[in-house]
């Protein structure tokens, strides 16, 4: 029977190829290939799921409570409010969110996305240049992607923009509230029913509104560093905003070429920059990349050894990514010369983050070239379960198809050539995908 992946949708007859694992927002077993792992719930997910049985429970109950008995009222309005103030939390987040949004665009910042929840994506839609998320834990958090076009950014610009959410919410409970007032006052008798929906839903408002703007780093995926409020209080602090407002935007535009297959402009601007930061490894392994990308690994690694001195790669950290990348490329050339060279280069970048799945993967594949499969098997998979490149995964998979062979498992080396076809193919079409989405961004 031919079974279909639920994290990348391959398919297959070759059962041994498949596991049964707990995924979504509910759990529900689903089949993985052995290309793909379930999304890994963080703290914050299951505070998601925590507000939505809260908001199932209270509700209902406090509204019954003091339908049944009126001698309960406090307690039935006070359950049922605290029921509202969960239920309401994604349209919190969505007032929170367009308000940040509303801000960065009043103050000419371009907006690259807007999520609403956290976890994988469930729906998205690009209007303009941005794209806006619906997220699969809706009752959790968001986030606005966000950055200056101007060459000369000004801190109050930033500042704005960071204040738009909190202010949202501000604007959103003084409405409830007058809506409320209104109520109270109109109706001859208020009904306990709304007052203590209103209620809870201010309340959701105003508690978001409290813990943005208190000043706190948070950890977590993404890039977000800390609420709106510690935002603030760095953003006041820092010396040399716009040196960093520069570099987002650079580094923001540069992850958006790229992810539309635009590689020889990200190519050119990397060269262009490199000029003014000669020495700076981060620029240097995106150009690594994008070169590997426009004109193939060879290139990419060419690159490398003619410019790799002009790099300041004293601590070994710094220099980590970037010979991570020349011992992939080298991997890739299918350059058995350059078999040697890869071999301490990728040992360099693994003792600097030896956590680091694209950093594993790289090491795996070195070890499979050099007939250590076994050593390579775990580090090549963890390359291609938690990588999130389509082409890189792609490449991984191809290298384990040569690994299994090694290991004397011939049908698994197929699927895996097969899988590596399949990432391959969706690396194109979404490329083409977001190909049209640009020319439709540009248009408008
Ligand atoms: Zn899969
Ligand atoms: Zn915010």
């Amino acid at each position: 029977m031919e079974q279909r992946c639920a994290g990348c949708n391959y398919t297959s007859a070759t059962s041994s190829f498949f596991r049964s694992e707990p995924d979504g927002a509910r759990g529900r077993r689903s089949a993985f290939c052995n290309g793909c792992v379930p999304y890994a719930r963080t703290p914050g997910d299951r505070g998601s799921t925590a507000r939505l049985v809260m908001a199932i429970l209270l509700l209902p109950a406090g509204l019954l409570i003091f339908a049944a008995a009126p001698k309960l009222l406090p307690l039935g309005m006070s359950l049922a409010a605290a029921g509202a103030m969960c239920a309401a939390r994604p349209l919190t987040i969505a007032v929170h969110e367009f308000g940040h949004w509303c801000a960065a665009t009043l103050v000419g910042y371009k907006v690259v996305r807007v999520a609403v929840g956290t976890g994988p994506t469930i729906a998205a839609r690009r209007y303009g240049s941005t794209v806006w998320e619906l997220r699969r834990f809706l009752f959790s958090g968001g986030h606005t992607l966000s950055y200056s076009q101007s060459s000369a950014a000004k801190k109050w610009r930033h500042a704005l923009m960071l204040l738009g959410g909190i202010t949202a919410n501000a604007v959103v409970a003084l409405a409830l509230l007058a809506v409320l007032a209104w109520h109270i006052k109109s109706a001859g008798a208020a009904s306990p029913s709304v007052v203590a929906i209103l209620t809870g839903a201010t309340l959701s408002q105003a508690l978001s509104f409290a813990f943005s703007l208190w000043p706190q780093r948070l950890s977590g995926p993404g890039n977000v560093r800390g609420t709106d409020g510690q935002m603030l209080v760095d953003l006041y602090r820092v010396k040399d905003f716009g040196e960093q407002a520069k570099s987002q935007q650079f580094y923001t535009e540069n992850r958006e070429l790229m992810a539309q297959g635009r590689f020889d402009e990200a190519v050119r601007r990397c060269a262009d920059l490199r000029r003014e930061r000669p020495s700076d490894p981060l620029l240097f392994s995106q150009l690594q990349h994008a070169l590997q990308r426009e004109r193939g690994a060879r290139e990419a690694f060419d690159y490398f050894q003619n410019h790799a001195g002009e790099l300041e790669m004293a601590q070994p950290q710094r220099g980590a990514w970037v010979r991570a990348n020349a011992a992939w490329h080298a991997l890739l050339s299918e350059d058995a010369n350059l078999l040697a060279e890869a071999g301490p280069l990728s040992e360099e970048a693994f003792e600097a983050f030896p956590t680091v799945p694209e950093i594993r993967g790289t090491r795996g594949a070195y070890l499979t070239r050099t007939n250590n499969h076994e050593r390579a098997l775990p580090l090549l998979l963890d390359g291609l379960r938690k990588v999130e490149d389509k082409i890189d995964r792609a490449d991984f998979a191809h290298f384990l198809a040569h690994c299994e062979h090694g290991r004397g498992h011939a049908d698994l080396a197929t699927e895996y050539d097969n899988l590596a076809e399949h990432l391959r193919d969706k690396a194109r079409r979404g490329l083409t995908l977001s190909d049209a989405a640009v020319r439709e961004a540009v248009k408008n």
